[in-house]
């Protein structure tokens, strides 16, 4: 498996401090021997568990094999944002598979948004949902283009997005960084690692069953396939593959369509609710537009989470705390001065397009990858879209499917170097506004 963008123990989760702001748990039994399951499904993420939960809801057997721990994964360090749409603009969407499918796959991401707000109700998941979300622009040129999306998706998408003038914004936001904001009232944030935690009680309160600590080796394809661990396997009639980023050796054809991306977040020490208030008044998310963009909320315990940064390689970027801080400080300039008391990395899973990547392998391997950095609600949809799939009912997951991938260019070694040179032609263009 890749190494982490921190070392740390595998059996532990990732130091973070969501890991340090939810009661520790005891890990679940790895897997031990030959076991058959209606449903096989590799990683104990959003899409994993989502996908689980749903199908154990329609009377699924379901078992679920997680390399290391519950929301080892981007599950339990994103940046809690929970975003209605997907990692592209609805442009790339049209462009893709036209007018008629971009809007459907919108709306199913409403629904995604929806259903994450009904599963936090519904099983009583403690993970202090908000609402609200800012996407602000710092030069005139990102400022067109939220104007023109904004355009787009009150007049032919019939989303509720307001735009709010500097003023209105700095009423919220005490930051002289933005010019305004696309204000999107139904989008949100979480604890996004007390959420995967609490979809995952839910689903074993549903009757699935997760084996921890328990990478899965291989993935043997036929009509009753099994994915194998070192100490065991499982047989099903169908396998869902939801290992994100972190997913290496198993699906080839897969990996080739997907670029893991370093990103990072740090959590300030607590400020105390005045000054965390004072920061942002109505305790929406916020993120900018940038390329290489920062976004950031505030935590119930009332300090600020700033994230940002990329990386591509399999370590952090050397000063990452120091260059994450100057970000945070150009920002809130009035908190120059403060630092992180925690600071963590997690791979994002990008795709050439930015739009997600989801269908099936073989008629029996389902698979949802490509999040782009957008995933806390997709993947939590991708769950349910492949499980109604399972249960007989495609035409979601069909929509999908025709999203065509091409694989990265310059393949697996040259795809890191050609992307980091488009992303300094980017920057510069983002410099330039
Ligand atoms: C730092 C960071 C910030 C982010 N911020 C946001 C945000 O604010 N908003 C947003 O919408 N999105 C955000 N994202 C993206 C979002 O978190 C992901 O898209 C989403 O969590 C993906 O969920 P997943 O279940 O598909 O994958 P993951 O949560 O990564 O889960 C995959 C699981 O599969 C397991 N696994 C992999 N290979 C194997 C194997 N061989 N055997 C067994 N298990 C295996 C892994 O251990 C892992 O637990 C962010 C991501 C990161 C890293």
């Amino acid at each position: 498996m890749r190494r982490d963008l921190f070392r740390h123990e595998h059996r532990a989760l990732p130091p973070s401090w969501y890991a340090a702001s939810v009661p520790p748990r005891v890990p679940l039994p790895p897997l031990q021997g030959a076991r058959q399951a209606d449903v096989a499904i590799l990683g104990a993420g959003y899409t994993g568990l989502s996908a689980a939960l749903a199908l154990a809801e329609r009377g699924f057997k379901v078992e679920v094999l997680e390399a290391r721990r519950i929301g080892w994964g981007a599950s339990g360090r994103n940046g809690g944002q929970v975003l209605v749409g997907y990692g592209c603009e609805v442009d790339t969407l049209e462009a893709m598979v036209g007018a008629a499918d971009a809007r459907t796959l919108f709306d199913f991401s409403r629904q995604g948004v929806q259903q994450v707000r009904e599963r936090i109700t519904r099983h009583g998941i403690d993970c202090h949902w908000i609402d609200g979300h800012a996407s602000v622009p710092i030069t005139a040129r990102q400022e067109r283009s939220l104007r023109g999306h904004l355009d787009t998706l009150v007049e032919r998408y019939d989303y509720p997005l307001q735009w709010w003038d500097a003023a209105t914004l700095h009423a919220q936001l005490d930051s002289p960084r933005y010019r305004g904001a696309l204000f999107d009232p139904l989008s949100g944030h979480l604890h996004p690692l007390a959420f995967v935690q609490g979809l995952a009680d839910a689903a074993r309160a549903a009757g699935v069953v997760i084996h921890e600590d328990s990478p899965v080796l291989a993935l043997q394809r036929g009509p009753h396939p099994q994915l194998r661990t070192a100490t065991g396997s499982i047989s099903a009639d169908h396998v869902v593959l939801a290992g994100n980023a972190l997913l290496e050796g198993i699906a080839p054809e897969l990996e080739r369509r997907m670029m893991p991306v370093g990103t990072y977040v740090g959590a300030t020490p607590v400020l105390g609710e005045a000054r965390a208030r004072a920061l942002i008044r109505n305790a929406m998310a916020v993120a900018d537009t940038g390329w290489v963009l920062d976004y950031f909320r505030l935590s119930h315990d009332h300090r600020l989470l700033f994230g940002g940064g990329a990386s591509y390689s399999a370590l952090p970027p050397p000063g990452l705390g120091q260059t994450l801080q100057q970000r945070m400080w150009k920002v809130f300039p009035q908190l120059q001065g403060t630092g992180f008391e925690y600071l963590w990395g997690g791979y994002v899973d990008i795709t050439p397009s930015r739009a997600p990547h989801w269908g099936r392998l073989t008629p029996d391997i389902y698979f949802a990858q490509g999040f782009s950095g957008h995933g806390v609600a997709a993947a939590h949809l991708a769950g349910e879209v492949i499980a109604e799939a399972i249960a007989g009912q495609a035409q979601r997951l069909d929509v999908f499917e025709r999203l065509r991938h091409k694989p990265f260019p310059g393949g697996r070694w040259l795809r890191m170097p050609l992307l980091v040179a488009t992303m300094a032609m980017v920057k510069l263009r983002d410099a330039l506004g």
